[in-house]
């Protein structure tokens, strides 16, 4: 079968570190094209400043992975699916919940594929971490995502801005991997979101969740965690307790630890072209319905101004 010849929007650093790797070691896929305002990507590889410039002069592609801040990433995906090509949306699949929905519907009417990647689902303890829990009851979890903004989203200016999500942006991978590990379905009960003075989005959020049998699932983001990072996941069973930590890559069982390689982009672009050799779409929005409904219903909270 011909590789799928594929452009990068976007080249920061998800693009950088992940996809150009992920997409060079996967023999379906070619990279055909790049596309950013200011950065190239790989010596060689055909670069464009805009999409609309990749689609009027450059080579024909099949489909884009869209690695931009979720702000511009509708209007990106509005065009190529115009175009017949196949949709990847980096994580979070969109500003808006509404516009995902549009997207959805789209891609269903010109015959493409859409695929709302959420990459810490493809790390290594989760797959193990649902199978697990789907024979257990859950009594309840506590989820404790706690990292230095300044080490991690340096000069990031859109990350705070609308539709940035703030500490949503890393708290919604933890969300992906709850929404589809924990067996029930959970919804929030409240939540404080404290803003620092200059920005607006969130430095920190707490959150409180209950599942369909009243268990309850606690969330705690922080960005201002300086020394040892924690991305971990905790859920009391019936049966004894479960652990995911490093983000879901190590998983912890009464029964001891597993560590696993970590396969998060390989994973994604497997999942991609299967989706789209099989001509089916991906767009669960579970995790961004919950960020949403913690600024619809959140308690906010006005901090100290963050300075970078
Ligand atoms: P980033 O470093 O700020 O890179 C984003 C890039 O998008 C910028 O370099 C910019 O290109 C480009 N861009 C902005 N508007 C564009 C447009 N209209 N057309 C084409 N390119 C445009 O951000 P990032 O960290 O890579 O994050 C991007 C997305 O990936 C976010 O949704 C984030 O949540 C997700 N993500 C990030 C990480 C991570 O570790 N950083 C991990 C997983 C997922 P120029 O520089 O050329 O102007």
């Amino acid at each position: 079968m011909d590789p799928i010849r594929i452009a990068i929007v976007g080249v920061g650093k998800i693009a950088r570190d992940q996809h150009i790797p992920a997409i060079n070691g996967n023999a379906n896929f070619s990279l055909a094209a790049t596309v950013s305002p200011h950065h190239r990507g790989p010596e060689g590889t055909p670069h464009f400043a805009s999409l609309e410039e990749l689609i009027e002069s450059g080579p024909a592609v099949d489909a884009v992975a869209l690695c931009t801040p979720p702000q511009v990433r509708y209007d990106l995906a509005a065009l190529a699916l115009a175009k017949g090509m196949h949709v990847f949306l980096e994580k979070p699949p969109g500003a808006t919940l509404a516009e995902v929905a549009a997207l959805e519907s789209r891609a269903e009417k010109v015959g493409v594929t859409l695929f709302a990647s959420w990459h810490s689902r493809f790390a290594a303890g989760v797959a193990p971490a649902r199978a697990w829990l789907a024979e257990r009851t859950v009594k309840s979890a506590k989820i404790i995502w706690r990292e230095d903004v300044r080490v991690w989203h340096p000069g990031q200016a859109w990350i705070w801005e609308p539709g940035g999500l703030g500490v949503f942006d890393p708290g919604i991978n933890a969300l992906s991997i709850a929404t589809h590990i924990l067996p029930r379905p959970f919804f929030l009960r409240s939540a404080t979101l404290e803003i620092p003075a200059n920005r607006a989005a969130p430095i920190a959020a707490d959150i409180e969740f209950r599942d369909t049998a009243g268990a309850t699932i606690h969330m705690d983001l922080d960005w201002r965690q300086t020394g040892p990072q924690s991305w971990d996941i905790v859920v009391e069973t019936d049966a004894g307790t479960l652990k995911l930590s490093n983000g879901g890559a190590v998983l912890t069982l009464p029964t001891g630890t597993e560590h696993n390689e970590d396969m998060e982009y390989p994973g994604l672009y497997a999942r991609f072209a299967n989706l789209i050799r099989g001509g089916r779409s991906d767009a669960d929005i579970a995790p961004l319905r919950l960020v949403a409904d913690a600024f619809l219903r959140g308690h906010r909270q006005t901090v100290e101004a963050f300075h970078d």
